[in-house]
């Protein structure tokens, strides 16, 4: 049986996206060759990208309005720096709530000055700061939505006069959000998309061409929107895996049906967390993300019989990140109930045990 996967990306795909990935790599299409020896310019893989990209803006609701979608490379990395190549003459606006929003501001200030609204550093990145004013004379505001790391994630956003970025790497199509109040948003596929290699980006067209310097062709939105998201070779074994994932979630009915599931699961395990007396969370409960759940325990002293214990209920990847340590449960759309329900019997058979 497979393990209960909880590793925070990449991380748990769904068995029958697995299952046709893999028999894709043998025999694509019935056409006797494998997805990863044909051309990416054969009517095959297009219809692949093709598919994709509109599955993507089908799904976020923004289909006619402006948006294209790209699947690029780089990671969710490279968007830290293509964002500000592509968006920023002078100046933009960052909020801090994390190690990643921490390098996308590192990225973005070899380009112009930098204006970090608010920051949640002064607590170690355990809450989500609100209140907080964005200028209205800069290029763009930029947020992150769900700090992977912390387990902290943005319940509003706040109302922008300029252009709204945001990094939607670890909770894209598992929530719904008015997405068209963004006019960029991009995430690493290796969460709620597919494998890792490839890059969404859905980026409202408008917005580009509005910034002085020559930018170069592979770091150029409008490039790979005048080639359809081609380019070059695109990283075809991660776009069409991807594409399996997005038809995947359209089938079971969308971000509406997913998102019912994805706050089951994430209530079964806070409640938990929160009513056995051996854990505690660590970040304040408004700012809880319904994707990546932290908690420690009340007795480091615990820690060995607790790790054996999981480790023996054939769970996976729920050792907190280095800089936060104790645990963290991830909870992408993939992660089926009874595998939060597993973790919460071994969080119950320690209270009895201990
Ligand atoms: N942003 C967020 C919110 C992430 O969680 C991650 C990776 N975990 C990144 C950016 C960096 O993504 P990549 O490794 O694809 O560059």
């Amino acid at each position: 049986m497979k393990k209960h996967n909880f590793s925070a990306g990449p991380c748990i795909l769904p068995e029958e996206v697995l299952q046709k990935a893999s028999e894709a790599i043998i025999n694509f299409n019935d056409d006797n060759l494998s997805l990863i020896e044909i051309s990416h310019r054969s009517k095959p893989f297009v219809d692949v990208i093709e598919n994709a990209r509109s599955l993507v803006l089908e799904l976020l609701g923004l289909e006619n309005k402006g948006y294209k979608a790209l699947f690029l490379q780089g990671g969710a990395s490279a968007q830290f720096l293509m964002t500000a190549y592509n968006l920023l003459n002078n100046k933009a606006a960052y909020l801090n709530t994390g190690t990643w929003s921490s390098k996308a501001i590192k990225e973005a200030k070899l380009f112009g000055e930098l204006i970090e609204v608010a920051s949640s550093k002064d607590k170690n990145f355990n809450y989500i700061p609100k209140g907080y004013e964005i200028p209205t004379d800069v290029d763009y505001f930029h947020c992150t939505s769900n700090n992977t790391i912390y387990g902290t994630q943005m319940k509003s956003f706040p109302k922008a006069s300029v252009p709204m970025i945001c990094d939607m790497s670890s909770d894209i199509f598992s929530r719904q959000l008015d997405f068209s109040k963004f006019d960029l948003i991009y995430a690493g596929a290796q969460k709620n998309m597919g494998p890792a290699g490839t890059t969404l980006v859905v980026v409202k067209e408008d917005i580009l061409g509005k910034v002085e310097r020559t930018i170069p062709s592979m770091l150029n939105y409008q490039v790979f929107i005048d080639k359809d998201s081609m380019f070059n070779t695109p990283p075809v074994f991660a776009v069409y895996t991807s594409m399996l994932t997005l038809k995947w979630l359209k089938e079971l009915g969308g971000i509406e049906f997913i998102e019912k599931v994805n706050e089951q699961k994430s209530a079964l395990l806070y409640s938990e967390i929160d009513r056995n007396p051996l854990f505690k969370g660590i970040v304040v409960n408004e700012d809880r993300s319904h994707m990546n759940a932290t908690f420690n325990l009340t007795d480091e002293k615990l820690k060995e019989k607790f790790d054996a214990m999981w480790k023996e209920a054939d769970i996976n990847g729920l050792n907190g990140h280095r800089s936060v340590g104790g645990y963290r449960a991830s909870m992408y759309n993939a992660l089926p109930l009874y595998s939060v329900q597993a973790l919460v019997n071994v969080m119950q058979e320690l209270e009895r045990k201990a």
